[in-house]
């Protein structure tokens, strides 16, 4: 058996996946069982606040929690290139998105705010070959203006192995916003939020260009004070 037919049958599963993201069991793309679970999400919010107090507060709103199917999902989405996942994935942060502006009375509508993503490091754009939160985010809000407006003003270290206050340390002016979004209200976008340290840091980064950051959405929450490998 030649290497071209294994490496063709790669190429296959690729473009048409036969496993599911979720959970592995043989299927098309995600299967019933993991979109059931996914398809009623309770979505939770709750007030970041920096530790300096500096960097201000920011209100968060996650869709669902960070389980075993939610790391799958997130891992085939974002590191192995299974673009089909963002179908399960994109309705999750429109709900959150629904329930940050329905949560705060006062805040405008959707369609008048401005969505930044928080960005990848330089190195994990590189990997991928592209930038997964603003891909996500055009398939759950479509018209929405989403603009990416930070960008990493220094290398950070690799957050994984990090506690709280190291990751605030690590990440103390390491984003830089256009000065574009200056008077503009803008919600920040992710995929997980962990310590919520990146965000706090965007959030601050955000205002020093003269925006106002009127929230944050994301997919997922990992509870607090656990610290996993290969996250933010
Ligand atoms: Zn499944």
């Amino acid at each position: 058996m030649g290497g071209w037919r294994t490496a063709l049958r790669d190429a296959l599963a690729t473009l048409f996946p036969v496993r599911c993201a979720g959970c592995g069991r043989d299927d098309r793309g995600v299967c019933d069982e993991c979109r059931a679970a996914l398809r009623r999400p309770r979505p939770r919010a709750e007030r970041l606040v920096a530790r300096d107090a500096a960097g201000g507060a920011l209100e968060l709103v996650t869709a669902t929690g960070y389980d075993e199917r939610m790391r799958r999902l997130l891992d085939a989405y974002k590191e192995r290139g299974r673009a089909d996942v963002a179908a399960v994935l994109a309705p999750l942060l429109r709900t959150a998105l629904a329930a940050l502006v329905a949560g705060r009375p006062g805040t405008p509508a959707p369609g008048s705010l401005l969505l930044v993503p928080v960005p990848s490091s330089r190195a994990a754009r590189a990997r991928r070959g592209y930038d997964h939160v603003p891909l996500l985010l055009q398939r759950a809000v479509p018209r929405a203006p989403v603009v990416s407006a930070l960008r990493h003003a220094r290398r950070v270290r690799d957050q994984s192995a990090l506690g709280v206050a190291e990751r605030e340390r690590n990440l103390a002016g390491a984003l830089v916003a256009h000065p574009s979004v200056a008077g503009r209200r803008v919600v920040l976008v992710d995929d997980v939020v962990t310590t919520g340290a990146t965000l706090l840091e965007a959030a601050r980064a955000l205002r020093a260009a003269g925006a106002h950051p009127v929230g944050a959405i994301a997919v997922a929450r990992v509870p607090r004070i656990v610290t996993t490998p290969r996250m933010r």
